[in-house]
């Protein structure tokens, strides 16, 4: 063989390996989960959430339906509510909206929310505060049931994400959910996105934390 075929068949082996290992991912900006009793009282006894469009993620969805953050030195407006209801409402920010907020807001897996803070919500002329939720959510990758193999990659496993966006960056601490109910793709913070130059279709590589 020349050496242009051995460096086209390297080349094309190499760009299939760093293809299979890729993942796509998403920026969240600020939004909220929200729970029967907080919907009943921010929107009325029985209110049903108007789906708007519909997220990467099978069966989640962006409301019609917009809330406000109040907390103790300022306040978010226009803050997307999420569907479908969950069992406990759940407020995730950035750090930069914490900021504003004035609240110290802890990175965490969405759903634990044990010793996070409160957040007053407010729609109209309701308003509840939750007594905790307020989470910077950690960054993670939902990954289809059968991507995991593909990918090399199991549940509950931290991992690091590099991110060819304009300014290239290695996540670390990033969490894989594994379900066969999920849409493989990664997501992060507006923060995060601001960080490493995320546009729409930016792509990572998943690179597996040595022991
Ligand atoms: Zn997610």
């Amino acid at each position: 063989m020349d050496n242009e075929l051995v460096t086209s068949i390297i080349n094309e082996v190499v760009k299939r390996v760093q293809e299979e290992s890729c993942i796509e991912i998403e920026a969240s900006g600020k939004h909220v989960h929200l729970d029967r009793a907080t919907i009943d009282v921010l929107f009325g006894e029985g209110y049903q959430l108007t789906k708007a469009r519909d997220l990467s993620q099978p069966g989640q969805y962006a409301c019609k339906e917009r809330v406000t953050l109040i907390g103790p030195k300022g306040t978010l407006h226009n803050v997307v509510v999420l569907g479908p209801e969950r069992k406990e409402s759940q407020v995730e920010v950035s750090q930069t909206d914490a900021v504003v907020l004035g609240v110290q807001v802890p990175v965490s897996e969405s759903g634990k929310l044990e010793g996070t803070p409160g957040i007053i919500i407010a729609s109209g002329s309701s308003m509840i505060r939750l007594e905790r939720g307020l989470i910077a959510a950690q960054r993670h990758i939902h990954v289809k049931a059968e991507d995991a193999g593909k990918l090399n990659v199991t549940n509950g496993e931290i991992v690091q994400v590099k991110v060819y966006g304009k300014r290239p960056l290695i996540f670390d601490d990033v969490l894989v959910r594994v379900s066969a109910n999920y849409e493989t793709y990664m997501h992060i913070d507006y923060d995060e996105a601001n960080a490493c130059g995320f546009v729409k279709g930016t792509k990572g590589k998943i690179i597996k934390k040595s022991i």
